[in-house]
């Protein structure tokens, strides 16, 4: 079994990562090494390596392979960085960044997988991802400011928390839009103010809390 999730992991970065353009040496040695399947549920754990979202509760998804290394070489990272996720999710998009930073603070607002993501976090054995529960969308201005933030739910604009909370240089990455029309962003901290780019069009679960989703509004 597990060299069965050994070659899944290379074929997932060859035949849907790397042939896609992202080639960041870091990104696609966490991806080959970090086991995926551990943190889908156990039921999804076949499906693990293949090119799409799965379910992990609540009604919330971890994201397909290729967008997960897609925003992680967004964010440019060397290795020495203090980065922030918005949306802990499974963890495993914070285990892929802990991989090549040196600090990943997450932020999660669900109990439920706050909890599981921080069990299996620790039974494999991240001691540089700090998690936190409550309302992301207010980014963690405790330990900021941040070389990169990383949001992993859809907001209908980038929070003007987080943007503050970036370090000079350091880089947003986040998706922007409604339910039906998303596209994945880049905001840079530049002299005077901020640079941002449109990457491609993306579909993720809102983002909640205060400057996120509303109800009624999705
Ligand atoms: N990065 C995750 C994918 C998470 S899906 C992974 O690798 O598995 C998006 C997550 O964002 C969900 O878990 C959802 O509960 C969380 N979320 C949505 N709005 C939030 C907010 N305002 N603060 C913190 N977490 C939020």
């Amino acid at each position: 079994m597990k060299i069965e999730f050994e070659e899944a992991r290379e074929w997932m970065v060859s035949a849907q990562i790397a042939r896609r353009g992202v080639n960041a040496p870091q990104v696609l040695d966490a991806m080959r090494s970090i086991p995926r399947h551990r943190f889908v549920p156990d039921e999804s754990q076949a499906y693990a390596y293949d090119d799409t979202p799965i379910p992990i509760g609540q009604g919330q998804t971890i994201s397909q392979p290729y967008i997960v290394a897609l925003m992680t070489q967004l964010l440019q990272l060397q290795g020495d960085e203090v980065v922030l996720e918005i949306g802990t999710g499974s963890g495993y998009q914070a285990a892929v960044l802990a991989s090549i930073a040196k600090t990943v603070h997450t932020v999660e607002m669900l109990p439920e997988l706050f909890e599981r993501a921080s069990r299996i976090l620790g039974e494999l054995g991240y001691s540089n991802i700090l998690l936190h529960g409550g309302d992301g969308s207010q980014g963690w201005p405790k330990a900021s400011p941040y070389q990169g933030i990383l949001v992993t739910a859809a907001a209908p604009k980038p929070p003007q928390a987080l943007l503050d909370q970036l370090a000079d240089g350091g880089r947003l990455v986040i998706p922007v839009g409604s339910r039906g029309s998303q596209v994945l962003q880049v905001w840079e901290k530049v002299k005077g103010g901020f640079s941002h780019e449109d990457i491609l069009p993306v579909t993720f679960v809102p983002l909640r809390g205060k400057s996120g989703w509303h109800d009624g509004e999705w």
